[in-house]
């Protein structure tokens, strides 16, 4: 069965095509730039289309009747949805209605579903949500302590993200232990250019330190994560700021960069500590304490830990960060327990999670 699974951006389109059960790559691509001034794709649909011929024209398809399904990644899907689901009308009304939550990246998703439905009229579409792996976490670890009327009137919550690369973390880590994922406590560290941890336990995430917005939790490449939001209100007053320019402080200029100086890439920060410099310095030591709190957090919000999975560019990469982690994990666990690097693969998690559904249907 192949699957194409499509991950769209308000200007880009990342693709991979699979050939499913066993989910092995047959192709994968993507296209930037899309509706810009000068670009020759204006549009999702065009995309689309691109995408398509560029297979059969590589000869991954003979044509485009081969596709057996579509797995879209979907960024925000509320409370609604716990778990992937087979896209018809009622599934895009609320993916509509999640946009709320996710202006950005919802109606970029909707429009690489759209542009599909189009393109492959009747072809079986999915979309796997990047908060549904979330939806585990018990109240009171998702509510914040707001008045109630935040979260009744406007879905103020935790609602956790890069859920589909944790839930692929949590079966690596069980495949490779060898044990089955509902007798582990396992700890999972998605390290990018977003950073989230998650507390899973027996497959379930229980907790999970992105929240309401990926803002919340790990430093991350240009975003603070956890702070007094007391510092919000007076640095706004001090520098004459708008709620809108004080969010494009804390998701911009923030994080790695904003402490460095430097850069949110990791390897021109470490480069830059190698040399000498202070504040390079102070950036990294600042990441990977916020880690390492978390770790110690979850592991007393699971009752112990069997393995904790380092991913993402830096967590896949950075071996001084990850040895300096598990040297503080080492310490304080017993010597059964796992320190793990696992390459993510969201997609393929997608094209995994689309096949079992389509099958399923059968
Ligand atoms: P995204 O979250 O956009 O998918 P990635 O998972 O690719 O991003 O991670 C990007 C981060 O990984 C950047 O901070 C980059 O510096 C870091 N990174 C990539 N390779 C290395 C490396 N060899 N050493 C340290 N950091 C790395």
């Amino acid at each position: 069965m192949k699957i194409l699974v499509v991950n769209c951006g308000s200007s880009s389109l990342k693709y991979k095509l699979f050939e499913c059960p066993k989910c092995e790559l047959l192709s994968k691509g993507s296209i930037e730039k899309i509706g810009e001034k000068n670009s020759s794709v204006q549009t999702h649909t065009e995309g689309v289309k691109l995408v398509l011929e560029k297979l059969i024209k590589e000869k991954a398809l003979d044509s485009v009747d081969e596709i057996n399904a579509v797995g879209h990644r979907v960024v925000h899907g509320g409370e609604v949805f716990h778990k992937p689901h087979i896209i018809d009308e009622k599934v895009i009304a609320e993916i509509k209605k999640c946009a709320k939550f996710a202006p950005l990246h919802n109606p970029a998703n909707l429009a690489g579903i759209m542009a599909c439905k189009k393109i492959l009229h009747n072809i079986r579409q999915v979309a796997v949500f990047d908060t549904a792996f979330h939806q585990t976490i018990p109240d009171y670890a998702y509510m914040y302590a707001l008045p109630m009327k935040y979260y009744k009137k406007h879905g103020v919550r935790r609602y956790g993200f890069h859920g589909t690369s944790h839930s692929y973390l949590a079966d690596e880590a069980a495949r490779i232990m060898d044990l089955p994922l509902n007798k582990l406590k396992l700890i999972t560290c998605h390290l990018g250019n977003g950073c989230s941890i998650t507390a899973i336990d027996k497959g379930k995430s229980i907790d999970t330190s992105m929240g309401f917005t990926p803002l919340e939790g790990l430093i991350m490449g240009t975003r603070a994560g956890d702070i007094d939001p007391a510092v919000l209100f007076y640095v706004m007053e001090r520098e004459k700021l708008s709620p809108e320019k004080m969010d494009e402080v804390m998701n911009r200029k923030s994080g790695l960069l904003g402490i460095s100086g430097i850069s949110n890439d990791m390897r021109e920060i470490q480069a830059a500590k190698a040399e000498g410099d202070e504040r390079a310095r102070l950036a990294i030591d600042m990441f990977t304490y916020r880690i390492k709190k978390y770790i110690g957090a979850y592991m007393m919000a699971l009752g112990g830990v069997d393995a904790v999975c380092f991913s993402g560019g830096i967590g896949e990469n950075d071996i001084k960060i990850v040895n300096d982690i598990k040297k503080s994990v080492m310490a304080v666990v017993s010597d059964k327990t796992k320190v793990m690097v696992i390459p993510t693969d969201e997609e393929l998690m997608i094209a995994k999670l689309t096949s079992e559904i389509v099958e399923g249907e059968k």
